[in-house]
């Protein structure tokens, strides 16, 4: 038996190349603790969501699904100081955590949460595109709807990121209509086979589906 530096390569992988600050390890135990429940990007994920933001030298990002802030922190943090940030989410408990957190990460000048259902928000959204990157990470049945906003709102060179692009494991089934992960499938299909997009699967976390706008 080798001596290991650590118990298994993923614990390797996430502390070699995704270490958490104290102020992001913090922020889902307290807000499990909160009520709200355990779904957030991982670190690894964040930490990719972060070098993919920066590949790209984003300024203007959108989010689809705050939670308690964790993915947002990690995307707000890969601008510059006058970048923006703008999160929509439909929980106004989901929304207060959030915004607590961005201002404890120093992150409260170059973000927003907009509270209620995305696509209410999406007219108004319009007025700060072009994006240089959408995170989708939402409801999932609404998927192929936010994808439909994204690709006439990011610019060329931006990128458009969709998480939990496995469907929670159940991608490669013969989904129905009405089937909880189906709007992720028709999403992957689609930015899969878009001529106006280079996509591939990150098997990070959950998967991120990342389509690269020509
Ligand atoms: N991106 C977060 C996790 C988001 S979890 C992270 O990785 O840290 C999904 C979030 O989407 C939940 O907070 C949920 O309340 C929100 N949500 C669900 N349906 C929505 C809708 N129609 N519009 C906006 N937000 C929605
Ligand atoms: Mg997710």
């Amino acid at each position: 038996m080798p001596d290991l530096l650590y118990p298994d390569l993923d614990t390797y992988r996430r502390e070699v190349f995704a270490p958490e600050d104290d102020l992001l390890r913090g922020i889902m135990p307290a807000a499990v603790a909160q009520g709200l429940p355990k779904i957030s990007v991982s670190p690894e994920s964040g930490k990719t969501l972060y070098l993919l933001a920066k590949m790209i030298h984003a300024r203007k990002i959108l989010e689809f699904g705050a939670l308690a802030g964790y993915s947002g922190i990690w995307l707000a943090r890969a601008l510059p100081p006058d970048g923006r940030f703008i999160t929509l989410e439909i929980n106004p408990k989901h929304a207060e955590v959030t915004r607590a957190n961005y201002k404890a990460a120093g992150l409260a000048d170059r973000t927003e949460v907009r509270v209620g259902p995305a696509v209410d928000h999406l007219q108004a959204v319009e007025q700060e595109a072009p994006f240089d990157l959408v995170f989708i990470d939402a409801d999932k049945e609404s998927y192929p709807t936010y994808l439909d906003f994204a690709l006439g709102h990011t610019r060329p060179g931006g990128l458009i990121i969709a998480d939990n692009a496995n469907g929670h494991g159940h991608v490669h089934e013969a989904l129905k209509e009405g089937d909880g992960p189906r709007g992720i499938q028709v999403y992957n299909e689609r930015v899969a086979r878009h001529p106006g997009l280079v996509s591939n699967i990150l098997p990070v976390g959950g998967w991120l589906a990342v389509s690269l706008v020509l």
